[in-house]
């Protein structure tokens, strides 16, 4: 079977990418500097490396004991808002990491990469559902270094034959059926975890940013994706690339759209209780609406996301519900 590097697999995506990976039979290699990912979150089957991607020395060790035939990387820095506070060290995190990571692959042969790419190398587009013919046009650091990060990818295949698939994520949600692992930020900045939060007492309302959008109900409507049917996309993409075909971006998203006041009504149906509510100004870099076409994903990876949002606030409850401070609890 085939042995997959999932670099950044401590972290909430890369930690479920991991759990999948050794469930379907690859072997597991997981590297993670745990700035943000939990050693708690990491798969007993994978072999764990402790260490930075920005350092080429520990990744050609890496390289040269476990000799991978892939790598999946979601090693980056996240947050929207800390990123335009913080551009450089995102530059570098991110950026750099990336170039360090592709150095070390080049001088080991490993010539296959899926990328955690984003949503946010978009921008606002005016013509929605935003399909990968879109021109990339970020409006925060973030999104900026993801499509660096794919540029770099696109003239590193063309010069040394690296092969990725780029997979640009809309809002990814939920958590295994189990509730053994799920999303921990330290701070939250995310819609779901947050909302929740009021029903498992942490906080006494949820804060809507905004009600006067151009949208029906004028908050912000966003494409929400089951974490488990983003990474049965990884894993296809790998199969795709283990295959021979060529280097490609694909988004993934559900194609639905629902909004802010949606996703609370949604999550009062789960927990059977009502969520109190305060409308609050703005979050500043918001875009009224992001859905994504992932036609391109269906038809060329043959991929199809199965969970509903009723599902995915499901499996995060279970997850918050049994782990009330993150994995600091267990
Ligand atoms: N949002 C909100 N209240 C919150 C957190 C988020 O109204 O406490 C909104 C946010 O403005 C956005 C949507 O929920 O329209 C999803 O935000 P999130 O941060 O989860 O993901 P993003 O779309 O920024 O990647």
């Amino acid at each position: 079977m085939k042995k997959i590097m999932v670099v950044g697999g401590a972290g909430y995506i890369g930690s479920h990418c991991s759990r999948i990976l050794a469930d379907r039979g690859y072997e597991v290699v997981v590297v993670d500097n745990l700035s943000t990912g939990h050693r708690k979150a990491l798969d007993p089957r994978a072999t764990f490396y402790e260490g930075d991607i920005r350092d080429f020395a520990f990744l050609d060790r890496v390289f040269k004991k476990e000799k991978v035939d892939a790598v999946v990387h979601f090693a980056a820095k996240s947050l929207v808002g800390v990123s335009m506070k913080e551009p450089i060290d995102y530059f570098d995190n991110n950026v750099n990491g990336t170039l360090v990571l592709l150095k070390a692959m080049v001088a080991n042969e490993v010539k296959k990469i899926v990328f955690s790419s984003s949503a946010a190398v978009y921008g606002e587009q005016k013509v929605l559902p935003i399909t990968e013919e879109a021109i990339p046009n970020p409006e925060c650091t973030y999104g900026e270094t993801k499509l660096q990060m794919e540029k770099m990818m696109k003239w590193a295949d063309i010069a040394y034959g690296v092969r990725y698939v780029s997979l640009r994520y809309f809002n990814v949600a939920g958590a295994l059926d189990n509730g053994e692992i799920g999303e921990d930020h330290n701070p939250e900045t995310h819609l779901i975890p947050l909302i929740l939060q009021v029903p498992l007492k942490k906080r006494p309302q949820i804060s809507i940013f905004g009600d006067d959008y151009p949208t029906p109900d004028g908050t912000c409507i966003r494409d929400y994706i089951h974490v488990v049917d983003l990474i049965d996309a990884h894993i296809k993409a790998l199969e795709y690339l283990f295959a021979g075909n060529k280097s490609d971006i694909f988004n993934l998203g559900s194609e639905n759209g629902f909004s802010v006041k949606e996703m609370i009504q949604s999550a009062e149906k789960v927990v059977g209780q009502a969520i109190p509510q305060e409308v609050v100004s703005r979050r500043p870099g918001d875009p009224a609406i992001l859905i994504a076409s992932s036609k391109k994903a269906q038809e060329i990876l043959h991929w199809k996301p199965r969970y509903t949002l009723d599902q995915m606030i499901e499996t995060a409850y279970k997850f918050h519900k049994s782990h009330l401070n993150g994995y600091e609890d267990k």
